[in-house]
Formats: structure tokens, sequence, C-alpha cells
């Protein structure tokens, strides 16, 4: 059998690692494998919030992290024996596949007997804006920066927008936050919006609230965002969130066979796509999806992804992790610690955070919400413990090593019992 991934992004990835040793696969993508543009922002992240400041240093080593991981992934890949093809591709039908060559050659046909399209989704900017690589930068594009600015201004919420901010306001720049509402949403975990806005307000951010349809204007000295109200906001540089759309039938997907069933199957026998079209956007999703519709195209499983038991995370120091559903999503019942009430918190001085676990009626685990150093890390083993079922009481008996962030689970569940 041979099967084609399209996309080589953590879900075209995950697709080939799950088909190849069962079928010849090979993957096609536009980009080299493994490079994954937020991995930049993520270096950022991680680099400020453990003190880095050196932009170029910052930058030079975002450059190294991409590189060594799409080493690896490559390697990874040779090591399955999955061919890998270079260009842009699109389907001309069930199974049959156009790939454009790099040098403006002819077109290469392909076949296959399966295919998934993982192509990932573009970018889309509020009307009227768009990036100059300049003043204006997407979120995805901090490489473009050359010098620290003294001022930005990032417009747009989700976890991008907090994580923006956190970043800039953190290398001493002014930043100026233009959010569309009364107050920044996240869309992950309305529980911690009100409580990163003021973190970040206390790192100097500065609100700009209601400021939907500002546009921009720039020049040599800055840029402008003027509100639709009027209102107007200057800085050296603006930093632009995105929403992200998937465009099926760019890839030659007629619309009206892009729907999918359970597996990503389309209406085009053979063809599975994963759609990345979600807000905020989850890699571990995307990948969950890959690989349940490769598993499904080489008739090795029939199961669906199961995307409930996933960890979304956002943010670093602290870090906010989300699993299943809290109290205010239908769980019967939760329970809260905050990071004090384990030790690990005054070994490594880290008062500030909690960890919630909530329940079902039965009594087993249902989700669970973490603002904590590590968070997602924190949350791993109780997603393990939801997908198997577990009830807290069970949860209760068990004992993570003293001192650590780990003990949060069990001393939840324990509080929970008393
Ligand atoms: C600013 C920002 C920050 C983010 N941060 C995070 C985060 O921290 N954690 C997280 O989980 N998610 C994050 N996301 C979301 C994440 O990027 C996506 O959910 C994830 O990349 C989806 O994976 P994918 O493999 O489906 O698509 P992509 O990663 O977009 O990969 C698509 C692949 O398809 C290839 N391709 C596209 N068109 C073609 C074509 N015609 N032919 C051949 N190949 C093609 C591309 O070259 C690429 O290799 C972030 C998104 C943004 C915008």
């Amino acid at each position: 059998m041979r099967l084609v991934v399209l996309g080589g992004g953590p879900a075209g990835l995950e697709a080939a690692r799950a088909a190849a040793p069962h079928a010849n696969v090979t993957l096609v993508s536009a980009t080299a494998p493994g490079a994954w543009r937020p991995l930049a922002s993520q270096v950022w992240l991680a680099a400020v919030t453990t003190g880095m400041r050196d932009l170029l240093a910052i930058g030079a080593r975002a450059a190294r992290a991409a590189a060594a991981w799409q080493e690896r992934c490559a390697a990874t890949l040779a090591a399955l024996d999955v061919e890998l093809l270079t260009g842009h591709a699109r389907l001309t039908g069930p199974g049959q596949i156009e790939l454009e060559a790099d040098d403006a050659g002819p077109a290469r046909q392909l076949a296959a007997d399966a295919v998934i399209v993982a192509c990932g989704a573009h970018d889309v900017f509020p009307a009227g804006l768009a990036p100059d690589q300049e003043r204006i930068i997407g979120a995805a594009e901090l490489d473009a920066l050359t010098a620290l600015p003294a001022s930005a201004l990032v417009l747009g919420d989700g976890p991008s927008g907090f994580e923006l901010c956190h970043i800039f306001s953190l290398l001493g720049t002014t930043v100026t936050w233009l959010v569309p509402d009364a107050t920044p949403h996240s869309r992950l975990t309305p529980e911690v919006d009100g409580y990163l806005t003021r973190l970040l307000e206390r790192q100097g951010v500065q609100l700009a609230p209601r400021a939907n349809g500002a546009q921009l204007a720039a020049d040599a000295d800055g840029v402008t965002a003027t509100t639709p109200e009027g209102a107007s906001y200057q800085a050296e540089v603006a930093v632009l969130t995105t929403l992200r759309r998937s465009d099926p039938e760019a890839l030659g997907l007629p619309a009206a066979q892009a729907a999918t069933d359970v597996y990503g199957q389309t209406k085009w026998h053979g063809v599975y796509l994963v759609d990345d079209d979600l807000e905020p956007a989850t890699a571990s999703v995307a990948m969950a999806q890959a690989r349940a519709a490769a598993l499904h195209a080489v008739r090795r499983s029939s199961a669906p992804a199961d995307t409930r038991h996933i960890v979304r995370s956002f943010m670093a120091q602290p870090q906010v992790a989300k699993l299943g559903r809290l109290a205010t999503e239908g769980a019967h019942g939760s329970v809260t610690v905050a990071l004090a009430e384990g030790a690990a918190a005054y070994v490594h001085d880290t008062p500030e955070g909690f960890l919630t676990l909530t329940w079902d009626q039965a009594g087993r685990v249902a989700g669970a919400l973490a603002v904590a150093p590590a968070a997602a890390d924190l949350l791993a083993p109780v997603a393990l413990a939801m997908r198997l079922g577990m009830r807290l009481d069970e949860l209760a008996a068990s004992y993570a090593p003293h001192p650590s962030l780990g003990e949060l689970v069990a001393l939840a569940a324990r509080k929970m019992e008393r």
C-alpha cells in the first residue's frame, strides 16, 4: 500500500511515523519536515522567562533549535524509510497528486492508495492589517526583529496575545495591548484571564480595551494604531496576533467533497483531511487526528482520534495548562490546591499558582487546570489518569517524589477526600 502525506508539520510527521511500519510512505512538504513556525516564539518565551535579554542571542538560539529539530525529524523519517519530497502539492483527484517542481520544471504526478492532507492553516489577520516585516510583524515572525524596540503595540488577544505581552514586557519594551473587548480573553481558560492580565499589568503592560477594528499606519519613525472611535496609540513596532484558517479548496479538494467522517476521511475515498482550523490552535490535537487518520488509512486501527484527554497550554513562568472539563463546563465537582500547599514551592520559591482537579458523578477525573511552572507537564499524568478512567480516590493513594511539583496532583485528590 502506498500512502502519501502532504505536509511536514507536527501532524504530517505524526501521520508518517504512525503509518511507516505498515505501508510505503511518501511525505511531501513545502518546507523542511519539522519546520514549525511557533518553535521560534516558544524559544523566545523560554529564553526571556529564564532571564535572557540579548535579542541577537535569543534569535541565534531559536535558529539553532529550529535547525537541530529539523535535522532530527529528517533522521527519524529516514530511519523509518519514509520517502521525502519537497515542493507544493495539490490533489487532482482521489489518490492523485500533482507536485510542483521547485525549479519551474514540469509538475510531477504521484499516485497513492491513500492521502493524508496535513497542510495546516494559514494566518488570517484582522481586516486591513498585514505584516510588512519591518514595523508590523506577525506573532510567529519575531525573528524579523533585528533590535529590541523601546515600545510595541500588541494587537489582539488569545494565547499569542498574552505570550507576546509577556515576552516584550519582560524584555523591557513598553507594551500597549489593543484588545477587542473590555478585557483580554485567552479563549482557552476564562478562569485565568483576569489573573494573567493583572500579572501583565504589573509588568507594565498598558491595556487599550475595545480596540476592535484598529487600523495601522507605519512610517520611518514608527507605527500608529487608530481605533474606529478615534483613539490612537504609537510605538516603534506593532505585533499582530492571528487567526488560522485552513483552505482545502486551495489544495485541490472541492468544497463539496471536504466534509469528513470520524477518521477525517473526506468524501473522496482514501483522502483524509487533518483540520487545523481551531481556535486556539493546538499541534497535539492535529497530531492526534493525523495518527488516527493514518492508522485508519493503512487498516491498522478503527479508533477515531480522542482529543478529550489532550492538555492545552500557553504562557511560561507561569504556564497555564488545561485538560478536559472544569466546573464551569459541567464537571460534577472540583478541588483546588495552591502551589504553596506543597513543599516544592518553597524549594523553588514559586508560591504563586494553583492546581484544580475536577471529577464526574462517578468520582472519576474529568479535567484539570494548572497555573504553575511547567503546568503542562504537571497535567500529563492527570491526562493519563483521565484516559484510564481513574477516580480521585485512586489518585489520592499515589505519592510523587518529595518535594516536587508532581505531589500537587495527589495532594488535591486527598484534599477532595477530606
Ligand atoms: C503564533 C502561533 C503560535 C502557536 N503556538 C503553538 C504552541 O505553542 N503549541 C501548539 O500546540 N500549537 C501552537 N500553535 C498552533 C500550531 O501552529 C498548529 O496547531 C500546528 O502547527 C498544526 O500542525 P500541522 O502539522 O497541522 O500544520 P503546520 O504546522 O502548519 O504544518 C503544515 C505543513 O504543511 C506544509 N504545506 C503547506 N501547504 C503545502 C502544500 N501545498 N504542499 C506540501 N506541503 C504543504 C507546510 O510546509 C508545513 O510543513 C501556534 C500557532 C501560531 C500561529
